[in-house]
């Protein structure tokens, strides 16, 4: 089998990763979840990215298809904080192009897991 290298970075490719999550598997861990969203940034995954936002802070649409799109060039996962059962943080910085222009996401991810779902809630952008 020869599939394509999972967005998130993980040197995995896309179905053994991130890809089985978008496919319905369940999410073991928030930096499970963090990665397989990045991804769904990456590919698109409109559903995807709603369906595992916290219902409390969820947009009622993204507009992934509004341009200029952000051509996103990588992740890296600085920590996973789990606080409990619950609750976990999620620090990363998500470097992506925009009209040419690099810039640099650098975000602490709130995640709280929701009958036995692991789900965003919202993000404070570091600099
Ligand atoms: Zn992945």
């Amino acid at each position: 089998m020869n599939g394509v290298a999972c967005p998130c970075g993980s040197g995995r490719v896309l179905e053994a990763c991130c890809g089985r999550f978008h496919a319905g598997a369940a999410v073991p861990d928030a930096e499970s979840l963090m990665r397989s969203r990045y991804s769904a940034y990456v590919l698109g995954l409109e559903d995807y990215l709603l369906a595992t936002w916290h219902p409390d802070t969820r947009p009622a649409a993204l507009g992934l298809d509004a341009t200029p799109r952000p051509q996103w060039l990588g992740l890296a996962v600085k920590t996973h904080t789990p606080q409990d059962e619950t609750h976990a943080t999620v620090e990363f910085i998500a470097r992506y192009k925009l009209n040419g222009r690099a810039f640099r996401l650098h975000e602490t991810s709130r995640f709280e897991r929701v009958g036995g779902r692991w789900l965003y809630v919202d993000g404070e952008i570091r600099e």
